[in-house]
C-alpha cells in the first residue's frame, strides 16, 4: 500500500472521508517523518519550524468528523512558507531582521484555508525575504533536495517544495515574486502554480515587490491545486490587488480536450544557456502536444530577452521601498545597546539583514535614486509595459505558451551562492509571467539522464489557470512522464 505521505491531497481527503484513517493518524504521520529525517546525517531542513499544536487540530478535526460536522477540507494539513503569517505563530522571512516575530492575524489565503478545515503544519525555510533561487540565502541554513541532498531545492520557497517532494506534507504554500514557487517545484519533481496577479489576495503576505508578488501553490497533482485554489481564491476587502475571480468550480478538474489548442514554443527559452537534457524534455512535451492534436508553433518573441533584466531593476526597487519599514521599532529584532536613534536604525538593519538583502536594496535605493531613476527604473517600467503588450498579442494568437520552467537542473549547493549574476540567471524563464501578471505551472517531466529532475513551464492567458492545470492533468493522467 502507498504510504500515507507519500498520497496527494485528493487521496488523503478520500481516505479520511471515508473514514479509513483518523486526522491524528496522518498529522503525526508527517511529523514523524520529520522527526525522521533531523536524524539523517544531511537533515532537508525544509521546516524552520513544525508546530505541535497540530495534533491538538486533528484531534478537533477528528471529533468534528464523528459529529458529521466535517467541513469540506477537514483536517487535511498543508505547510506554509516563512513570509505568510500565521495568527498566534512567528514569521521571520528567514531573515535575522524579523527573529522574534509573532504575527497577531493570519493572511487571507491562510484564513480561507484553515475555515475550510485545514491545518497548518508548520513554517517552512526560504531564501531570505524571497530573495534567491537555491534556498541557502536563510539565516537557517540551505534546505537540501530530497533527491541528492548536496543539491539544492531551488529557491525561494526551497523549504516547500522539499516538504512536498519528501512527505513531510502533502501540499505548501509558497511566494512568487519571480519563480520562487516554479523553480523550486521544478529542482524537486512536484507541481508549482504562480497563480494570475489578483488571484489569491496577498493580505499576509510580507511585501517583497508588491506588483509581482502572489503566493503559488506546491503539490504532487494538478487537481490538488485545483482544489486548493477553489479554497484560497476570490476577492478580498483587505487586498485591493486581489481579483473578484471566481475558481470555486475549477475543482474537480474537468477533462480537457488538447485537440486545437494552440501552443507557442519561443525560441528565446530554447537558445543558449538552456541545458540539452531540458532542452529535449520541453520538445517531447511539444510532442505529446502535437499527439494529441494541438497546434505548436516555434517562434520568436524577442522582448522575452529583456524579462530577466527589468526584473532585476524592479524587484529591488520595490524592495528597497517595502524593506524600509524594518527599522528596529516596529517590527522584530532591535539593536539595543547604541549611542543614539540614528545608530540604532544602522546596526539594527547592517546586522539584521544578510548580503543578499542588502545588495538588493543598494540596487533598488540605486535605480531609483535621482539622476539614474530614468535611466533605470523609469525604462524598466516602460519596457515592462512593452512586455505585457507583447504578451498579450501572444494570447490573442495562442492558448499555451511552453517553455523550460528554469534553464538548468538543480545544482550544487554552494555552486552559484556567491556568483550573483549566476543565480539571476536561473530565472530567465519565469520571471515574463511576473511582470506580465500571467498564471504559470512548472509541470514535472521526469529527469535528465544524469537522473535529475525536470520541470516545464506552461503559461496561460491572465486567470487562465483552469486551462493550466487541466491541461497539465491530462499529461499526468497519461503517465507521459
Ligand atoms: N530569484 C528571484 C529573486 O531572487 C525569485 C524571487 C521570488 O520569486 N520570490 O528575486
Amino acid at each position: 500500500m502507498k504510504e500515507l505521505i507519500g498520497m496527494s491531497l485528493s487521496e488523503l481527503k478520500e481516505k479520511l472521508d471515508k473514514k479509513e484513517m483518523s486526522t491524528v493518524e496522518l498529522v503525526r504521520a508527517y511529523l514523524d517523518a520529520f522527526e525522521a529525517d533531523r536524524k539523517h546525517e544531511k537533515p532537508l531542513n525544509g521546516y524552520i519550524e513544525v508546530f505541535r499544536d497540530s495534533i491538538e487540530k486533528a484531534e478537533k478535526a477528528d471529533e468534528a468528523r464523528v459529529r458529521g460536522s466535517a467541513r469540506p477540507l477537514e483536517g487535511l494539513p498543508f505547510a506554509v512558507k516563512d513570509n505568510i503569517v500565521i495568527k498566534g505563530k512567528h514569521a521571520t522571512c528567514a531573515s535575522g531582521v524579523l527573529k522574534g516575530f509573532c504575527s497577531p492575524y493570519s493572511a487571507t489565503v491562510v484564513k480561507r484555508l484553515v475555515d475550510a478545515g485545514m491545518i497548518p503544519l508548520g513554517r517552512t525555510n526560504m531564501d531570505e525575504f524571497g530573495m534567491g533561487s537555491s534556498c541557502e540565502y536563510s539565516i537557517y541554513g540551505a534546505t537540501r533536495n530530497p533527491v541528492d541532498r548536496d543539491l539544492t531545492p531551488g529557491g525561494s520557497s526551497g523549504g516547500s517544495a522539499a516538504v512536498v517532494a519528501s512527505g513531510q506534507a502533502p501540499v505548501a504554500l509558497g511566494t512568487e515574486t519571480g519563480g520562487s514557487v516554479r523553480t523550486p517545484a521544478s529542482y524537486c519533481g512536484v507541481y508549482g502554480l504562480k497563480p494570475s496577479y489578483g488571484t489569491l489576495s496577498r493580505y499576509g503576505v510580507v511585501a517583497y515587490g508588491s506588483s509581482l508578488d502572489q503566493i503559488g501553490i506546491l503539490a504532487k497533482t494538478p487537481q490538488d491545486i485545483a482544489l486548493m485554489l477553489s479554497f484560497a481564491a476570490g476577492a478580498d476587502p483587505h487586498d485591493m490587488t486581489s481579483a473578484p475571480t471566481n475558481f470555486t468550480n475549477c475543482s474537480p478538474l474537468k477533462e480537457r480536450d488538447i485537440k486545437g489548442l494552440k501552443v507557442l514554443l519561443p525560441t528565446e527559452f530554447l537558445g543558449e544557456g538552456i541545458d540539452p537534457g531540458i532542452k529535449q524534455k520541453v520538445e517531447s512535451f511539444a510532442q505529446w502536444f502535437k499527439k494529441n492534436g494541438a497546434q505548436v508553433d516555434t517562434d520568436s518573441v524577442p522582448i522575452l530577452q529583456a524579462a530577466v533584466a527589468i526584473y532585476y531593476i524592479i524587484a529591488p526597487a520595490e524592495a528597497s521601498s517595502n524593506l524600509a519599514r524594518y527599522d528596529g521599532v516596529r517590527y522584530g529584532n532591535r539593536v539595543r545597546q547604541t549611542a543614539n536613534l540614528e545608530e540604532m536604525y544602522v546596526k539594527t538593519r547592517s546586522e539584521g539583514f544578510g548580503k543578499e538583502v542588502k545588495r538588493r536594496i543598494f540596487i533598488g535605493n540605486y535605480v531609483l535614486s535621482s539622476g539614474y531613476y530614468d535611466a533605470y527604473y523609469k525604462k524598466a517600467m516602460q519596457v515592462r509595459t512593452l512586455l505585457r503588450r507583447e504578451i498579450e498579442k501572444v494570447f490573442s494568437k495562442y492558448d499555451l505558451i511552453l517553455s523550460p520552467t528554469s534553464p538548468c537542473p538543480p545544482f550544487k549547493l554552494g555552486e552559484k551562492v556567491d556568483d550573483p549574476l549566476a543565480m539571476y540567471l536561473t530565472d530567465i524563464c519565469t520571471t515574463f509571467s511576473n511582470l506580465a501578471l500571467i498564471p504559470s505551472l512548472s509541470v514535472p517531466v521526469g529527469t535528465t539522464g544524469a537522473g535529475l529532475p525536470v520541470g516545464v513551464q506552461l503559461a496561460g492567458n491572465r486567470f487562465r489557470e483552469d486551462l493550466l492545470l487541466e491541461v497539465a492533468a491530462m499529461y499526468h493522467k497519461e503517465g507521459s512522464r
